[in-house]
């Protein structure tokens, strides 16, 4: 069953009891922040014209919420564009992303779709300041 809650979450959505979460970086955080125990997954959903999910998020995301995660690229009108896969090596294109580099080669888990290779898409300006340090 799906439930969408609007508003990012919230005591409605804590009352769900979600085994799996979907949402931005921001509502993950939030999600992340409150101490909710997931079973499943959580798929961080990533725009066009931002970066993909960095490396510190997905250590947030681990840490606070100890299930695997999963990067979606959606279009402004959530329209799904590109998806990681259990083998978490990039991101199988699903539609659009032209003009981004991919990644050809058959993923190990076996979908011949081409890949958008993490950082394709830019790091956010803390990775940039990590990597300088
Ligand atoms: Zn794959």
């Amino acid at each position: 069953m799906v439930r969408v809650f609007a508003q990012g979450w919230d005591d409605r959505a804590a009352r769900f009891q979600p085994t799996s979460v979907a949402g931005t970086m921001d509502q993950l955080r939030q999600v992340a922040e409150a101490g909710v125990e997931l079973s499943h997954a959580v798929i961080a959903f990533t725009y066009p014209d931002e970066p993909g999910l960095s490396r510190s998020d997905r250590d947030l995301l681990w840490q606070g919420l100890g299930v695997p995660i999963f990067e979606q690229y959606l279009d402004r009108n959530n329209k799904l564009l590109a998806m990681e896969c259990d083998a978490h090596a990039g991101m199988h294109v699903v539609a659009g992303c032209e003009g981004l580099d991919v990644e050809s080669e058959v993923c190990a888990c076996g979908n011949r779709a081409p890949r958008l290779m993490r950082g394709v898409r830019g790091v956010r300006i803390e990775e940039l300041a990590a990597l300088l340090a």
